[in-house]
């Protein structure tokens, strides 16, 4: 997880690139739609900021005089998905990520745009930017369409979940039967607007613990050989040090990375420095 920055585009940039010769132009030309879609990105703004974006109202049918939930559907998909000029709208969107990585999972790179309220449920945040943000399609679908009216049970929200300076993640060593890593959200997180509660929500409803453990179980595999050489010279120092350089390196990019918590946690475990990396089981292919 990690913030984006929040858009500052008017509700009608994506809109008005991409009505032309659509039902919805002639709906814009409308003052009380207009008005309606101003209304929609500004609830939305007010209640992300507090984390009460599970209060706003799902709808089931029509809205915006008569736009149903499925042209709006078809708007996204053959106006701004599948349309050139819409593509260049969405590319754009997708550039925001940090070297196209995920902000769900902070991991896996980025192959789509999201919509944190569902189309299913809610068509009339579809195309506001506020409500689009790129990920990777596993976090995409982990996410679901599903809605939980509790204010705990709702997912990260990388434009509105402040997360600059919070080292939210950490790590148990566990030593048996083999060398792994317990990741969890740690409760150095402020539970304001339930923060810590939604994203240890968010945590194991895109099953980050053990994307981060498994990738962790490549990387003790690959440090084995060198932990094993260095103890021989220098002893559980030497590896508490090589460890700790390792550490420093990561934090420098991202402290809150599966990388820096994993040397994190294994240079401050004595066991670890001391020997337990020996009992590694090494993951080989063929
Ligand atoms: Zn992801």
């Amino acid at each position: 997880m990690y913030e984006l920055p929040l858009p500052t585009e008017y509700p009608f940039d994506i809109f008005s690139c991409l009505v032309p010769g659509s039902k919805f132009d002639i709906l814009l030309a409308n003052p009380e739609v207009r008005d309606s879609v101003w209304f929609f990105d500004e609830i939305y703004r007010i209640k992300g900021a507090t984390a009460s974006l599970n209060t706003l109202p799902v709808l089931k049918k029509a809205f915006l005089h008569q736009m149903s939930k499925e042209e709006m559907k078809s708007l996204y998909k053959n106006r701004l998905v599948d349309s050139k000029d819409g593509r260049d709208i969405y590319n754009a969107i997708m550039e925001t990520a940090i070297n196209r990585t995920c902000p769900l999972c902070s991991l896996r790179k980025v192959s789509t745009l999201d919509h944190y309220l569902p189309q299913a449920h809610y068509p009339q945040y579809t195309l506001l930017r506020v409500n689009l943000y790129p990920a990777c399609i596993e976090c995409n679908k982990a996410k679901t369409d599903k809605v939980n009216p509790r204010k705990a049970k709702q997912t990260y929200h990388p434009f509105f979940d402040k997360l600059k300076g919070i080292l939210w993640l950490s790590a148990e060593y566990r030593d048996t039967p083999s060398p792994a890593l317990r990741y969890y959200v740690n409760d150095q997180v402020p539970n304001t607007y339930a923060l810590r509660d939604r994203m240890r929500y968010h945590f194991n409803e895109l099953a980050l613990g053990d994307l981060y453990a498994s990738y962790a179980g490549q990387a003790f595999s690959d440090i084995k050989d060198a932990l094993q050489r260095v103890y021989r010279r220098k002893g559980a120092v030497g590896v508490e040090r090589y460890l700790a350089r390792q550490h420093r390196s990561y934090y420098k990019s991202n402290p809150n990375s599966w990388e820096t918590v994993f040397y994190e946690t294994l240079k401050n475990s004595p066991t670890f420095c001391g020997g337990g990396f020996n009992n590694i089981v090494m993951i080989t292919f063929p």
